[in-house]
Formats: structure tokens, sequence, C-alpha cells
């Protein structure tokens, strides 16, 4: 599963390697004539975004294209409300170019440190059971295919189902438009709760809120639950401030997790009570701020991570399974995350044709190497046996024929890629694992 070496490293130090070379592009052309190059001579091209994927998605072992000189805005429709961005433009500089038009992304993930095309491309999401994850918000990409063509595919092309969330198998993308919508406020409601009442309620509360998850403790009946409403843009702010808020979570929660994690780390037996402490230091906030402001928090502590996509209706008893599991055979010190979507109709979605609940789970970043994969393989068997799709930018050991079993348009994509790239020039040894040689 990891890691894979050499002298480019990841986000969470899962994934290291040395690109033959790498090259940073000023215009689409620069970047076409590189491709058509690499396909004369049978090469590998691979952009990289901000190195945030976990699996060896984004190794490079030819020439790896740095994105960072094609960034910013492309064109706008402000009837349609439709922003075309540059493809390495990074989704914590999108808000600012939003905001002045009255306009927002409609659901963002956790973090924003990704590059959009980074994050359409394994399939990021945040949560919401009457919303997609960001591959949904595309309605449009312009990308340098296999040939070094650069082509456009527009909303109402088949091709789209497959581009907007293309693994980086089909082309360099090199502008995304975004469907946006109205700016919105969203109120936030964190609390404590009961896990099984969480857990058991799970299809009610994500019904009854735009944006509902939550966390549970492992070894603990504890679960800190985010219950977010939408509310119109000139609602005012309220509760703590940004910088407050930031001071809680840097002091109070990044911290005390980095601190915690590393004495969990080299004392496992003490999990379980420290947990028992983490859990019972959670308490209820209220507050409301604009929606990108929300959605999106700081990650200080670096983990492993690990997340499948299942059936909505399976969460709760795929959590009793991870529950007992864990108490059978493992300390774990990080909470588990759990998330919801609307199905949508991408070909590689996770959540393509189902409503979806998403099951994370982390390891400290300088946990025993091999007690964490250990773990991970555990959860994953109890994944796959409820027909779970692991997240693409996440730990995972799934390759094609399990693809081609729970996704049902696998095929579909694959003919799309054999149009695009008949030569593999942006083939990667993870690539050939997930689509098949
Ligand atoms: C702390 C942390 C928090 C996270 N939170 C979430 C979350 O809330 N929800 C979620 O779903 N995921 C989450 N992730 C996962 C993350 O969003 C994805 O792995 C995402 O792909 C990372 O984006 P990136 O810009 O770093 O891309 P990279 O990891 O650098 O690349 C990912 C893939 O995109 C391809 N790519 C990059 N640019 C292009 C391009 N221009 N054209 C074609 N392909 C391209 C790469 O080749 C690679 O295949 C999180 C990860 C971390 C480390």
């Amino acid at each position: 599963m990891f890691p894979v070496t050499g002298t480019w490293t990841n986000w969470g130090g899962t994934v290291s390697y040395t690109p033959a070379a790498v090259i940073t592009p000023r215009t689409v052309d620069e970047l076409a004539d590189e491709v058509r190059r690499a396909a004369e001579r049978g090469g590998t091209v691979k952009p990289v975004g901000a190195g945030h994927s976990f699996t060896p998605i984004a190794v490079a072992p030819g020439v790896q294209v740095n994105l960072s000189g094609l960034r910013g805005v492309r064109g706008v429709d402000v009837d349609r409300k439709r922003v075309t961005l540059a493809a390495g433009t990074h989704l914590h500089e999108i808000p600012a170019i939003l905001e002045p038009l009255g306009l927002a992304m409609e659901n963002l993930g956790d973090i924003d440190r990704q590059t959009i095309a980074g994050a359409v491309s394994t399939g990021t999401h945040g949560t919401g059971g009457r919303f997609g994850g960001i591959s949904t918000q595309i309605c449009g990409v312009q990308l340098v295919d296999g040939t070094g063509t650069i082509r456009d595919i527009g909303p109402d092309d088949p091709d789209l189902k497959a581009a907007a969330l293309g693994l980086g198998a089909l082309g360099v993308l090199t502008e995304v438009t975004l469907q946006c919508v109205d700016a919105f406020a969203v109120r936030a409601a964190e609390g404590p709760a009961d896990a099984d009442e969480v857990f058991d309620g799970f299809a009610d509360r994500v019904a009854e809120f735009d944006h509902y998850e939550f966390y549970w403790f492992p070894h603990t009946s504890r679960t800190l639950t985010k219950s977010n409403t939408r509310l119109p843009a000139d609602t005012p702010a309220d509760g703590p401030s940004p910088l407050r808020r930031y001071i809680d979570d840097e002091l109070l929660a990044n911290r005390t997790l980095g601190a915690l994690s590393a004495v969990g780390s080299r004392i496992p037996r003490i999990v379980p009570a420290v947990n028992q402490v983490v859990g019972r230091a959670v308490s209820a906030r209220t507050y409301t701020d604009r929606s990108d402001k929300i959605f999106v928090s700081d990650r200080g502590v670096r983990f492993r991570e690990m997340e499948y996509a299942i059936g909505a209706a399976d969460v709760p008893d795929v959590l009793r399974q991870i529950r007992s599991l864990i108490d059978r055979k493992h300390r774990i010190s990080f909470p588990i995350e759990v998330r919801t979507a609307a199905a949508d109709d991408l070909m590689l979605s996770t959540a393509t044709g189902r409503a979806t609940g998403y099951i994370a789970v982390h390891r400290f970043h300088r946990d025993d190497l091999a007690s964490s994969q250990e773990y991970f393989r555990d959860v994953e068997e109890i994944m796959i046996a409820h027909g779970g799709r692991p997240h693409w930018g996440k730990l995972h050991t799934r390759d094609a024929v399990y693809f081609r079993e729970v996704y049902p348009r696998f095929d579909e994509f694959l003919a799309v890629r054999e149009r695009f790239d008949p030569q593999r020039v942006f083939a990667n040894p993870y690539l050939e694992a997930v689509l098949g040689a």
C-alpha cells in the first residue's frame, strides 16, 4: 500500500519518488507541445496538484507537470453563474474570486489546500444528503489529451461524465468551469452525542440538515456531531470569530490531537483512556459565517487515511462492525469521520448511482506502519463486503477487477480513456492497477 520511495513527497508522507523531469508550463500550447513530444518518444506526462492524495495516483514516472503557472480566472458568465478557472487554481483562492460576483461553490470538503484539478480528479467531496462532490459542480473542462490535442468538453458532451472525475487518466486539465450558486451563509451547530443514537439516527439527521457529519471517538460511546444549515448570504456572522475558532481548533483540537496522538503512538495501551478524556472534552458551540469559512478547517496533524463510500443505509451496520473490530484488535486514537453525498451519474464517482455514506479511518503519521496497514486492511474487508468504493486519493488495495464490479460505468470510462489517451501517456503504476494495464 505504501510507501513508494523517491524524492517528491506527498502531504501524508505515504508516497515519494523522483520524476525524470519537471516542467511548469505558462501556456496551454506549451503543455500541448510537451505532451505531443512525450507521445512521440513513448514517454509519460503527469500533472501534480497540491500533493494531498495519500495514494500514488499523482506519481509521475516521466515528466511531472507543475501547474502553478496556470492559475486564476479564465471567464465569467454571470447570468448562468458559471466561472471558468485555470486548472492549477487552489481551492483557497476561489472564494476571493467568487465573492465579488455574489457567488459561491455549492459544497466543499474539509480543507481547501488542493488545486481544483487535483480535487476533482480524485472525487473530493464534503457532506450533505442533497449535494454531490466537487466534480458534480463542473459543467465544462478543457484538457490536453494524450495526442497533444486541446479538447473543450461542454455541459452536454457525454464525455464530461468521465472528464469531470477522470483520475488524471484522460488528459491534463487546463481549465475547469464551475456551476456556482448564489453566495450563502451557513449556521454550524456542533455538539456531543451518544454513539448508538448517532449511528441509528444517521438517515434522519442527513434528511434534517443540509450538511450533516459526525466524528466517533473509538473505544468510547462519544461522538461530535456537526449539523450545518444553509442561510441567506446577508445573515450576520455570529458566534466565536474566525480567529477565536482558529485558536480553539489550533490549540484545543489540532495541537491537543497531535500531542495525544504522539503519546498514544508510543504507548498504544493508553489510547482508550485518552479517547475517553478527549470525547468528554467535546462541547457544544453554534456559529454562523460565509459558507466556505464554515465548510473548511485547518488540518495541523499529519495522518494517513482510508475512506470508503458505501450505501447510506448501511452506515449504522458498518460502523458497528468497525467498532467490534477495533474493540477486538486495534488501538485507534483518531476519530472516525462519517459523511454523506447524493447519488450522481459520473462514471467513476464514489457516489455514482447510489445515495452514499462515507466512512473515513485515520492513523497518526508516526504510528507503526505495519499496525496501520493491518487496521486499514481489516476495515477494508468490512467495506468490501458492503460493495464499498474507496476514495481514489485515499489508501486502499483494490484493483481493476474489483472496480469493474462496483462501478456500473467502469467499461464506459475505459472506452473514453482509449479515445483520449490511446498510447497511455498519462499512465502510472497506480492507474495500471485500478484501471487495468
Ligand atoms: C488533510 C487532508 C484533508 C482532505 N480532506 C478531504 C475531504 O474533505 N474530502 C475529500 O474527498 N478528500 C479529502 N482529501 C483528499 C484530497 O482532496 C484529494 O486527494 C485531492 O485529489 C488532492 O488534491 P491535490 O490538488 O493535492 O491533487 P494531487 O494529490 O496532487 O493529485 C491528485 C490527482 O489529480 C491529478 N491531477 C492534478 N492536476 C491535474 C490536472 N491539471 N489535470 C489532470 N489531472 C490532474 C494528479 O495527476 C493525480 O492523479 C484530503 C486530503 C488531505 C491530505
